[in-house]
């Protein structure tokens, strides 16, 4: 350590490219692609890498999946665009769709996963408001610490973490942080009969794939129904089949009252999010009061068709369970003092790296670029290890090697 990687002529005009003309808003690993197919990317020197990424599990169904792709390329050519002030003819369809394709009575349309999260912060309050008959201006909505939900001011004003919220401020009132996995701690902030709604990720993943215990879900849900509290399940990153099931909330029966999803809904494509609920909350918001130019529109309505139809019929919540349990199975044999922790469900995976360089994750993930597989740390020492749910046995046993090697040469 450090990794020495080898950056290409061609590699290092793109980044400079970004480095001058672009906001330094992220921190990419060292790496430009330009072509993508299944479960491989590839770089602007052709050389090919496994995504274990899947961009941010956007890409659940595989890069540029022929049917999302045919779905795009046919809507894109007959109407893409009306903004809701007139219908179109492939709305109603796809609204019909995902509520039967969930059980739902309605859903609300938007583009990105925190647009999801900001439309269901808004139906929450304001089914607080009209239904539950809390008093103006003070529905309060219960979120959990190390939370991720997305950049928007609203929802980084109840992040835990600096890096989202530090400088960010004046914030947002009305929510109230309680510790992740802790059920008596949900029990005692409603107490507060102006709570509404408890939001939570079934997973938390950016903050590293922490897993709650087995029936916190069922705990929480069931506290929620007592008290007259919607539960609300940010499935952005965990949902359409990533942990082994369509919903992470399945492992535990735990219907939500208001479902969030993005990411995988386009499979990679464009930015096509949903809110979903039953009439009693989705109905409280009445024409003019919230909407989205994009939201709704044709083209995202027609691939989220297509990428729905294929995590069913190609069975990707199976392969993702099966998978997720190899690729597990495999990085236990790895058995190096540097690997902390292994924790995942289906393909939703994580590493915790022990090491007392504190770069040593970012140091691991640059060796694994060399080696031919992309993935990236996140919150310092953990990586995330998230393929595309169409990987084979035979290429999470390669990983699985590629994994290993890269260790005993990074460290
Ligand atoms: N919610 C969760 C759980 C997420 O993981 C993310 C993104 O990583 C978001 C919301 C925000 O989604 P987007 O980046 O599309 O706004």
């Amino acid at each position: 350590m450090p990794v020495t990687i080898s950056l290409t002529e061609k590699t290092t005009y793109y980044l400079t490219l970004e480095e001058k003309y672009g906001a330094h808003n992220y921190h990419p690993i060292p790496v430009v692609l330009n072509r993508g197919k299944g479960v491989f990317v590839w770089d602007v020197d052709d050389k090919r890498y496994y995504d274990f990424l899947s961009g941010y599990s956007a890409v659940n169904q595989g890069h540029c999946h022929p049917r999302i792709i045919n779905a795009l390329l046919s809507q894109a050519q007959q109407l893409t665009l009306t903004s809701r002030a007139f219908h179109n003819n492939i709305l109603g369809a796809y609204e019909q769709f995902i509520t039967q394709y969930f059980g739902y009575d309605k859903v609300l349309p938007m583009n990105t996963g925190v647009e999801a999260v900001e439309t269901a912060l808004k139906l929450c309050r304001r089914w607080g408001y009209r239904v539950k008959g809390i008093p103006e201006n003070k529905v309060k909505i219960i979120v959990c610490a190390n939370n991720f939900h997305g950049r928007t001011l609203s929802v980084i004003s109840f992040s835990s973490d600096p890096s989202s919220a530090k400088q960010f401020g004046p914030f947002t009132p009305g929510f109230e942080i309680i510790p992740y996995n802790n059920v008596a701690a949900l029990a005692t902030a409603l107490e507060d009969k102006n709570v509404a709604g408890f939001l939570v990720e079934p997973i938390q993943g950016e903050a590293g794939v922490v897993i709650p215990d087995e029936g916190y879900l069922k705990k929480t849900k069931q506290l929620c129904e007592e008290n007259n509290v919607l539960f609300i399940a940010d499935e952005i990153q965990t949902g359409l089949c990533r942990t082994g099931k369509l919903l992470c909330c399945d492992h535990e029966d735990v219907k939500p009252d208001i479902l969030l999803l993005g990411k995988a809904l386009s499979g990679g494509t464009l930015p096509v999010s949903a809110v979903l609920a039953n009439n009693d909350i989705m109905l409280t918001i009445q024409p003019g009061e919230h909407g989205s130019t994009y939201g709704g529109n044709p083209l995202a309505c027609s691939v989220a068709i297509a990428a729905l139809s294929v995590l069913k019929e190609e069975r990707m919540a199976e392969n993702a369970d099966e998978m997720g349990t190899l690729l597990r199975s495999e990085l236990k044999k790895i058995n190096s003092p540097h690997i902390h922790t292994i924790r995942g469900r289906g393909l939703l995976n994580a590493i915790v790296i022990q090491h007392t360089h504190t770069d040593a994750a970012w140091q691991l993930c640059l060796e694994l670029k060399e080696n031919g597989l992309l993935a990236k740390p996140t919150h310092g020492d953990k990586i995330r290890f998230a393929p595309p749910l169409i990987i084979t046995a035979a290429q999470i046993k390669e990983c699985a090697g590629i994994i290993a090697k890269s260790i005993a040469a990074a460290f």
